[in-house]
């Protein structure tokens, strides 16, 4: 039989004992500390260093489809998208570049643009580079040897070998970023390490660590420092480890370069996106990150929302009203989900705000998290409407959204809808404009 030892005695854990109060001030403060980055500009947007984490996507269009991708790079910096990415497959996709960046200024206003260049494409990324603010790279891919089935070691000197040849076609690309003073991302992808690296460490996060810092070498022997990496993986545990082992050898290296946060082929719906923020999420609360991107196989724009969506629910950025609402239950005094979307319906343009519906006034109160506003239920069909922790007054339940607005109104913070994109958000790493549509988030 098994025996249970007396548990040891629990310290006084009153709130009251000030060395308890103390400790636990010293120890968990609510804000995430991000780790110490240097601040890399692409156009104008900066990532790193206490700039607000940058989102980002991609468009699906043909890059040679002028008018698609101008229409698509539109969409999603509308949508909220601060640096969108075109793929660059071939000479004359690097070269509609041109045309849609004119195109752009033109019908809209200047976007910050990454380029993707893929197998093989020092000349593609040499044009492109003229005509983005960022060209990505992926090590895997960037010098591509075709995998040979009867391999079975890779030599200490054909290793060398091959990095020589990296080195000499990577160079020109460096020398171009560096001296226009633009960005480049080496994003390594779990999916395409080179077969050179996946022979010596392995198909491992150490692998696409490696890979990635062979890279980082080059450039800094180029004395090019505009860099921010990333190593994405479509399998959570894999991509969480592989950052968190950049950040130590980064760490161990003197190594302060931003990272770019993703999960790659998350897929779509719920999943992906669960999916996505269990990898981005976990890694933002630890510090780690300074730019994201939601891969999902839907329509691109989608993937802002949930961007803003993990960046407000850490604290990192606010561009929404944050609604704290309980689950209900049966003390629940009215219906909690028809009230909170009337409340929403009625207040999602008020970036900044904390308002809180809930259910009873049992917990409720106690429970709004240091919400702005309140709306509580009191009694069946009537609701109490607090400011902070202080309630403010009883109406009926039929006039609750309607009071609660008035206010607001008279506490000086409401604006109409549409004097929304004025409004300028303070966080604690920065200041941060509030997203102009509201991003229907
Ligand atoms: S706040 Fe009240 S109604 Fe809501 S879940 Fe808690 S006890 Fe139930």
């Amino acid at each position: 039989m098994q025996t249970l030892s007396t548990p040891p005695t629990a310290p006084d854990a009153s709130p009251r004992n000030p060395k308890i109060e103390a400790s636990k001030t010293e120890e968990f403060v609510p804000t995430i500390i991000r780790r110490k980055t240097r601040s890399v500009s692409v156009g104008d947007v900066s990532i790193g260093s206490s700039h607000p984490v940058a989102v980002q996507s991609m468009i699906n269009e043909d890059t040679l489809d002028i008018d698609g991708s101008v229409a698509g790079i539109r969409r999603l910096h509308e949508a909220g998208c601060e640096i969108v990415r075109v793929t660059v497959p071939s000479m004359a996709h690097a070269r509609a570049l041109t045309e849609i960046k004119a195109k752009l200024a033109q019908t809209y206003q200047t976007v910050p643009l990454v380029a993707d260049v893929h197998h093989n494409g020092m000349k593609i990324a040499l044009e492109v580079a003229k005509h983005v603010d960022k060209v990505r790279i992926n090590p895997g891919l960037y010098v591509f040897e075709k995998p040979s089935s009867d391999r079975t070691e890779y030599t200490s000197e054909e290793f060398a070998s091959i990095g020589q040849k990296i080195q000499q076609t990577l160079e020109p690309l460096v020398i171009s970023l560096r001296d226009q003073g633009k960005a480049m991302r080496i994003g390594v992808n779990h999916g395409s390490l080179a077969e050179r690296m996946l022979f010596t460490y392995g198909d491992t996060p150490e692998g696409m660590v490696e890979s990635a810092l062979e890279f980082i070498r080059i450039c800094e022997s180029l004395n090019f420092h505009n860099l921010i990496i990333s190593l994405k993986a479509s399998r959570v545990p894999v991509m969480l480890a592989a950052y968190r082992l950049m950040v130590k050898r980064m760490d161990e290296l003197g190594m302060d370069y931003p990272l770019h946060l993703g999960v790659t082929e998350a897929g779509d719906g719920e999943y992906g996106r669960i999916k996505s923020t269990a990898g981005i999420g976990t890694l933002l609360a630890l510090g780690i990150g300074d730019t994201i991107r939601v891969s999902l196989t839907e329509a691109p724009e989608k993937e802002i929302p949930v961007c803003y969506s993990i960046l407000q629910a850490l604290g990192l950025r606010k561009t929404m009203v944050e609604y704290v609402a309980c689950p209900s239950c049966g003390r629940t005094l009215f219906n909690l989900e028809e009230v909170l979307h009337k409340v929403r319906e009625a207040t999602s343009h008020l970036t900044g705000l904390d308002i809180a519906v809930m259910g009873c006034i049992v917990n409720g109160p106690g429970e709004m998290a240091d919400a702005d506003y309140g709306y509580v239920g009191k009694q069946p069909g009537t609701i109490a409407l607090y400011r902070g922790r202080e309630e403010i007054k009883r109406v009926p339940e039929t006039e609750g959204v309607a009071q609660l607005i008035d206010l607001i109104k008279s506490d000086g913070r409401w604006v109409e809808p549409d004097a929304e994109a004025e409004i300028t958000v303070e966080t604690e790493s920065a200041t941060v404009q509030a997203d102009p549509v509201g991003a229907g988030i």
